[in-house]
């Protein structure tokens, strides 16, 4: 493991914004995460790959544990085992690779297996809970493994119990899943669908299934971009909300949403949302927010409003600010509580 002090987080997130850590541990090839927490001064932050946070421009006082490596195991009868620095990219396509189904409609997120499972991961119909048979828990406060069902990790909607700030001790250090010979469903989601035609792709490998949804993602904007310069995202930053029938209407009625009220909640379903939950890009837009919008260094994407940009130079204080403007707009003019899908690591 490497263990440095002071070190720039920014760089480190896919915002490319924030402070410093006054330690950080990068695990390295071989390295135990359990051995390397109990050795580390607290407070203690296990970090990923850095796709869904926004760290605070104080940085971060402790320990940050920057858990990026992990093996991933085959264990047979279409078991499969992952660390929780796993790419988890690197999961799926593994799992395909050896014609295991269940995981190919995730490909692309980015991210590690910890944050994962802690985060709810899901895309076009896939949740991480569905594949999922249970993870390996470290409670930090005593050292203690324990395995945990699925049943016990408290998945809702982009959530699980191990996000509630009393779990902040749980760590996730593996996970196994469960993956099929066959298919287990259905490509659903009517863009995936519509890339597979113009590409002249069944969806009925999955090797096809892969390119879809990698063709997908890329229109959507929902592939990690490499750039050295920005724009920088989190991905999607609001959850799509709940909302009652009066709320429903006032988005369906914004010109600007386009869609009728079944296409509204079909969508939301697939997106992994019950029928009460309305896509949060819908809702920007009904609250007179537009793509493109600008706010000096932060930009609402020009095509995907949810993702909130950093155009090079914006402190996390800048985003902080934008999003804090998002949701007290959207309370103010339709009455929805917005909640940030992407979190808040440090002192905002
Ligand atoms: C372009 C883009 C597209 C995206 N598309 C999707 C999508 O389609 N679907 C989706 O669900 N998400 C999506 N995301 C969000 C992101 O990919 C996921 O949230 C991912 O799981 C984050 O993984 P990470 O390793 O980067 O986590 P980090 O950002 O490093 O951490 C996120 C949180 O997880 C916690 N954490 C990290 N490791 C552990 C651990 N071992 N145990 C417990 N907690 C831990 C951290 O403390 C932090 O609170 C997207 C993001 C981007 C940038």
């Amino acid at each position: 493991m490497k263990d440095i002090s002071n070190v720039a987080l920014a760089a480190l997130t896919s915002l490319h914004a924030g402070g410093k850590a006054k330690n950080l541990i990068e695990l390295e090839p071989g390295d135990n995460l359990a051995s390397v927490i109990a050795g580390a001064g607290k407070p203690l932050q296990v970090l990923g790959y850095g796709t869904n946070i926004l760290v605070s421009d104080k940085g971060l006082p402790g320990t940050v544990i920057l858990d990026r490596v992990g093996r991933i195991e085959l264990l047979g009868s279409g078991k499969i085992r992952a660390d929780s620095g796993a790419n988890w990219d690197e999961l799926v396509q593994t799992a395909i690779k050896n014609n295991l189904w269940g995981l190919e409609f995730t490909s692309g997120i980015p991210g590690g297996v910890g944050a994962a499972i802690a985060g709810g991961i899901a895309a076009y119909g896939h949740k991480v809970e569905d594949s999922l048979i249970e993870a390996t828990i470290l409670n930090t406060k005593n050292g203690s493994l324990i395995s945990w069902p699925k049943d016990k990790l408290g998945f809702g909607y982009r959530s699980s119990s191990l996000q509630k700030p009393e779990n902040g001790h749980l760590i996730v250090l593996d996970a196994t899943f469960s993956l099929s010979s066959s298919s287990q469903g259905e490509l659903q989601y009517e863009s995936a669908l519509k890339t597979a035609q113009e590409m002249g792709l069944e969806p009925d490998s999955l090797a096809n299934r892969r390119k879809i949804i990698l063709q997908t993602r890329r229109r959507a904007g929902s592939l990690l971009q490499d750039t050295t310069v920005g724009p920088w995202t989190a991905g999607s930053f609001f959850k799509n909300p709940m909302v009652g029938e009066a709320e429903i209407r006032k988005i369906i009625d914004h010109e600007e949403t386009n869609t009728t009220r079944e296409m509204l909640l079909r969508q939301n379903v697939i997106h992994g949302g019950s029928r009460a939950r309305v896509s949060a890009a819908h809702v920007l837009l009904a609250a007179g927010f537009h793509r493109g919008q600008t706010w000096d260094q932060v930009r609402l994407h020009p095509d995907h409003i949810l993702k909130i940009e950093n155009l090079g130079k914006a402190a996390a204080s800048d985003i902080y600010k934008v999003v804090q403007l998002i949701i007290s707009t959207v309370k103010e003019k339709l009455g929805i509580d917005l909640e940030p899908e992407v979190r808040f690591i440090g002192e905002f």
